[in-house]
């Protein structure tokens, strides 16, 4: 049992200056940070409670945009309708993420900040080497079980997958996070593990995430999220791809592709080289596949999670099939 002090913000000014007292951590749905703090991966002095702040919970819609509070829940944002209608990968995203009583207890702003389920980063009663809990402790992944592990974006010191599915939909579509005074894409929110894999977001001591902002095009209206996993009923993704399509014309030229991946990467993964080469391109399942393949450029497996550089372009090629199936 750890002692720890609880302080309820009552203003998102208060929230930031709470969240910058060493050891302080904020709770939201709390279904990522209690489970942290159970296994003693988050041991945390403060818990500032941001749960009644006001305004902070607002889905707005339009066809230029969207904006999440980062209270928002998960259910209520997969649920919504301006969101499934102009933003349908987003909504497939949180329908496809964790279980219904998680969704409707977790928010927008928390599942961003999730953390790695890598096995041995959460027990560290039995590994203590693991350079995202411990810098320079080692990587007990690294010749230990990896089928769940990445394959793009890994470093030396670490091969952690980010288990997320919100935020593969929102690099898709070029989405930004508000942090009060700074506003980031999501894509350089995230960071790459490199030598310094404790780092995975790029949110500073007295920053709070208070919004996610989605810019409305034709390629988000027609979106898909598929993801692959061994368990349908809830489970984090083998591989999954957010795919926005939008066809000239002529029902059959591509004019715009968003691909960005899920589960294969330790951050979630825009696969610009399959968008490239497909663009310009007249959809037809042969292109597609050949195109596909693309995505794991510069992917390197650690033996059980092989699988993962045969799977994903399938489920990339598959979306992207499924999209042109609607034209
Ligand atoms: P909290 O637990 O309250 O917070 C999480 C972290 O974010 C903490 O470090 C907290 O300090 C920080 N934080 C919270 N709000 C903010 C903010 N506004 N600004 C800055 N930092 C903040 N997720 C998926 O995407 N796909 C899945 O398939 C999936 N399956 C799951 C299965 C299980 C069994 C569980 C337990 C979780 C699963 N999740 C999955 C993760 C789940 O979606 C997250 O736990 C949830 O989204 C976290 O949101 P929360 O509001 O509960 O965050
Ligand atoms: Fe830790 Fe990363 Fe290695 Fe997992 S893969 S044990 S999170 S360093």
């Amino acid at each position: 049992m750890r002692d720890f002090s609880y302080v309820r913000a009552d203003s998102i000014e208060a929230a930031r200056k709470a969240t910058a007292l060493p050891g302080a951590m904020l709770l939201a749905g709390g279904t990522t940070l209690v489970d942290l703090a159970k296994c003693g991966v988050a041991q945390p002095e403060t818990v500032v409670d941001i749960t009644h702040l006001k305004g902070l919970d607002t889905i707005s819609v339009d066809a230029g945009r969207a904006t999440l509070g980062a209270l928002a829940k998960m259910s209520h944002v997969a649920d919504h309708a301006g969101i499934k209608s102009h933003f349908p990968a987003v909504s497939e995203a949180l329908w496809q993420a964790a279980s219904a009583q998680l969704r409707n207890m977790a928010t927008v702003g928390g599942n961003l900040m999730q953390r790695t389920r890598c096995p041995y980063f959460r027990d560290p009663s039995n590994f203590s080497a693991c350079n995202k809990r411990e810098p320079g402790s080692g990587c007990s992944a690294i010749g230990g079980v990896t089928r769940g592990h990445a394959v793009l974006g890994t470093s030396q010191a670490c091969i952690a997958m980010y288990p997320g599915d919100l935020a593969t939909a929102l690099v898709a579509f070029d989405a930004t996070v508000h942090l009060g005074q700074r506003v980031l894409k999501v894509d350089d929110f995230f960071q790459l593990p490199g030598d310094t894999p404790e780092r995975e977001h790029d949110i500073r001591a007295g920053e709070m995430i208070t919004a996610i902002e989605i810019p409305g095009s034709a390629a988000a209206r027609r979106s898909t999220y598929l993801k692959v996993r061994d368990r349908q009923s809830y489970e984090f993704a083998a591989a999954s791809a957010a795919v926005g399509l939008e066809l000239e014309a002529d029902g059959r030229t591509i004019r715009d592709l968003r691909v960005a991946l899920g589960g294969v990467a330790t951050k979630p993964w825009r696969a610009r080289a399959v968008e490239e080469a497909l663009k310009g391109k007249v959809l037809d399942e042969d292109t597609v596949r050949k195109a596909s393949g693309l995505a794991m450029e510069g992917a390197v497996d650690h033996g059980a999670n092989h699988y993962k550089i045969e799977l994903a372009p399938r489920v990339v090629a598959r979306a992207i099939l499924k999209l042109g199936e609607t034209a």
